[in-house]
């Protein structure tokens, strides 16, 4: 088994480590990850199910929409957790900008590429979904 992934928010405030392997791993162009994080695109790593530990902290969450939350450390900001309340799978994601060794993620993908800002110009070779990814 690989050693187990950790990571956390900017103060230190928010833990949280990830047993196994992410199952899927995007860069998100769409415009709420956009103003949740204050960033031009967000990466995530989706879990599996239980795969996702706070061990220290206790992030707050935030409903941005009807199907899913956004968890955030209430002292420093930092965006942690996204978590869909039904059906899709992966359920949990993580934000690997968070992770203590981002390095060890390869990103497979860029999703809502059409919503992305126009002057971000990525050649990583990676497929592009124009949308929602329909997980
Ligand atoms: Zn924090
Ligand atoms: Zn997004």
């Amino acid at each position: 088994m690989s050693e187990a992934l950790s990571g956390g928010c900017l103060c230190g405030n928010v833990r949280y480590e990830v047993r196994g392997e992410p199952v899927y791993v995007f860069h998100c162009h769409c415009s709420m990850c956009r103003r949740a994080g204050g960033t031009a695109f967000q990466t995530w790593a989706g879990l599996e199910d239980d795969a996702l530990t706070v061990t220290q902290g206790s992030p707050e969450r935030y409903e941005s929409s009807s199907f899913a939350t956004r968890s955030f450390c209430a002292r420093c900001g930092g965006q942690l957790f996204y978590e869909y309340t039904e059906g899709q799978s992966p359920r949990v994601w993580v934000t690997v900008g968070t992770l203590d060794r981002p390095e060890a993620i390869a990103p497979q993908r860029h999703v809502f590429s059409a919503d992305g800002v126009p002057w971000l110009h990525m050649e990583d070779g990676l497929p592009r979904t124009e949308g929602d990814p329909e997980l």
